[in-house]
């Protein structure tokens, strides 16, 4: 209310509201009150001018042309509000088809709209109009028609860009169906420009009924409309220019009130962002609390939770497939944490995407097996397998602000999957979303569950995205760079509480970061990826000391220590990550490895278990790489070279 306020104390703002009011009431009131004037022929004054008595002159039949202007504004504005209907209805059903439709049958709407906002909207609506006739119904259909290709495909690109939102994605988890997720979260986070795009449009399609009444296409005598007037005093305006003034002013000014009204609202729908406190720390007997819950969820026999093997994903590139993820095979058991840490490309959000089924067309998604608590994740999705992944498999995504939808309470959020899933009616779901808060350890849940996320600080938000997770009884948590986006001490915080739900509910663990002292104080377990593929799988409490790959362990001396001498630069690992679109043959690490012989410039190291639980892709591994000069990581010709001096 109090946004709603200060708008309508701009000047957009009030000017908006008086000439919207303005329109609105001359719309009621003008019929009833000047009909009459404006209907009464007086063929001893046709053609008159501006006048005491006749303000904007007479037309072809002595009427009153100021009083018809004022009669027409209902006519006028019924006309460019149903026209805008039709278009934005219209508009929303093209806009929205390619989401809910996939990826073949969207493609063709998409390559239809694209041809149709390629035209002209004057031409389209004469093609319209042709077609549905002459008329004040027929206008109104080719206009309404002739707008909707442009409304759809600004409703196409608000949509594709909100579904590539994280809260979408939790959603998608969730098993939310596709209709429920475009009401519940894709349409009310594109609202904003749609409704400020059709009161423009509205604006637009007086000016459109102007034309088409010019071409005599429009509104039929005696019917009459502000176009109507139009093309009548374009007849005489030598005669008398005020005859077409008069209309002119009228679309003009409403057009302006249509196009104001749409920015003060867009003002006034603003989101704004709130800091706040960060949360306290989790509370282990809360989570205890919750133990009951998690070993009914993880009763059964096996106790793999995720088991993945030969995973590819791949995107169509200019010259033949991408493949970002290149056969990829682990396994997680329940109660297991698992890091996974490379650069940025290496692949390893994309393995966490997979194997939560969130990589979208064109993406493609391969594996000799897939399997989360033995449901194959390779076959078409179905109702049980949208329900196992809803209530077994929890993500946390990077960026706590765009994992939750922006226009609703966090406590409805929270709720939805357990109102789906468990059946739970609105109230317990509720209840159970509160007491999910307070397990997260987060403060007064009963009153922040009514509040909004950018009432809650980053911290906040992401215990609450571990909240979402726990409403369900899940087996496995896939955290995606869980703590990149927060400050330190909120960091620590999360990474506690992601360590005590995990013992305290038996959960495996999935956390991916570029971090590797993040991973390596969370898991049991360490992959490190290269260029699409696990160039390492040991022990996370063996990545300090006994790392065999070049890459893990210059990863691991890009980080400081204790015994980090300060003064002298960091080590640094040359080079770039490889680009997935031009992977090198032999191994993909060569160009940047210190330890590169010709053999692994020719060919590529398979990943190979060495008895003790370990696996390492390397011809060298363990080789000493001792000589460092200026922070770098030395290559074995420059070594042999520094060593000869
Ligand atoms: S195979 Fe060769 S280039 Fe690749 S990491 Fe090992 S030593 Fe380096």
């Amino acid at each position: 209310m109090k946004r709603w306020m200060s708008v309508l104390r701009t000047p957009v703002g009030l000017t908006a509201t008086v000439l919207s009011i303005g329109v609105l009431v001359l719309a009621v009131v003008a019929p009833l009150l000047w009909t009459d004037n404006a209907d009464a022929i007086d063929t001893d004054d046709i053609l008159a001018g501006p006048s005491a008595q006749h303000w904007a002159g007479t037309d072809n039949l002595g009427r009153d042309i100021f009083y018809r202007t004022l009669v027409a504004t209902r006519l006028s504005v019924e006309l460019a509000l149903a026209a805008t209907v039709i278009a934005v209805v219209v508009g929303l059903l093209i806009g929205t088809a390619p989401y809910l439709l996939g990826r073949r049958p969207g493609r063709v709407v998409l390559a239809g709209t694209n041809i149709a906002v390629a035209f002209p909207g004057i031409l389209l609506a004469l093609f319209f109009a042709v077609i549905f006739g002459v008329g004040a119904k027929g206008a109104v259909l080719a206009i309404g028609f002739a707008g909707a290709p442009t409304f759809g495909r600004l409703t196409q690109t608000l949509v594709a860009g909100i579904s590539s939102r994280d809260f979408v994605a939790a959603a998608h988890v969730a098993g939310v169906p596709r209709l429920r997720i475009l009401f519940r979260h894709v349409l009310p986070n594109v609202s904003e420009p749609l409704v400020v795009n059709a009161t423009i449009g509205a604006g637009a399609a007086l000016l459109s009924f102007a034309g088409l009444s010019f071409l005599g296409l429009g509104v039929q005598q005696p019917a009459y409309d502000w176009g109507r007037l139009l093309f009548d005093g374009i007849g005489s305006i030598y005669v008398n220019p005020a005859a077409a003034l008069a209309p002119g002013i009228a679309v003009l000014v409403a057009g302006l009130a249509f196009n104001l009204f749409g920015e003060s609202v867009a003002k006034g729908l603003g989101v704004g962002v709130v800091g706040g406190i960060p949360a306290l720390p989790p509370s282990p007997e809360a989570l205890e609390a919750d133990a009951p819950a998690a070993e009914q969820a993880h009763g059964s026999g096996t106790d793999l939770v995720l088991d993945v093997r030969d995973l590819e994903v791949a995107f169509p590139g200019p010259t033949g497939p991408i493949r970002p993820v290149r056969g990829v095979s682990f396994s997680v058991r329940r109660g297991e944490a698992l890091g996974i840490v490379g650069e940025s490309g290496s692949g390893k959000s994309l393995t966490a995407l997979a194997v939560s089924r969130l990589v979208e067309a064109p993406g493609r998604v391969d594996a000799a097996r897939l399997d989360l608590l033995g449901s194959d994740l390779r076959v078409e999705e179905t109702k049980a397998q949208r329900r196992l992944l809803g209530t077994s498999l929890a993500m946390v995504f990077q960026d706590p602000m765009t994992s939750f939808n922006p226009t609703r309470r966090m406590g409805g959020q929270l709720a939805e999957g357990a109102r789906h899933h468990q059946g739970l009616d609105r109230a317990s779901a509720l209840a159970r979303a509160v007491d999910r808060m307070r397990a997260v350890r987060i403060s007064e849940p009963e009153r922040r569950a009514h509040q909004y996320p950018h009432e809650f600080s980053g911290g906040m938000r992401q215990r609450a995205m571990i909240g979402m997770g726990l409403m369900g009884s899940p087996a496995l948590i896939v955290a995606d760079e869980p703590t990149t986006a927060l400050d330190v001490t909120v960091q620590q915080q999360v990474l506690d509480l992601l360590a005590a739900i995990r013992a305290a509910e038996d959960v495996a663990l999935v956390l991916i970061s570029h971090d590797v002292t993040v991973v390596g104080e969370v898991c049991d377990r360490v992959l490190v990826m290269y260029a699409g593929k696990i160039v390492e799988d040991l022990p996370a409490a063996d990545l300090a000391a006994t790392a065999r790959h070049p890459y893990t362990r210059a990863l691991v001396a890009a980080v400081p220590d204790m015994d980090t001498d300060l003064d002298a630069p960091l080590a640094v690992i040359p080079g770039r990550p490889v680009d997935p679109a031009d992977v090198p043959a032999g191994c993909a690490f060569a160009a940047r490895c210190p330890l590169a012989t010709a053999r692994c410039h020719a060919e590529e190291p398979p990943l190979e278990a060495d008895g003790t639980g370990r696996r390492v892709a390397c011809w060298h591994a363990g080789e000493p790489i001792d000589l460092e000069v200026d922070g770098s990581l030395l290559g074995r010709d420059e070594r042999e070279e520094v060593e000869a001096r």
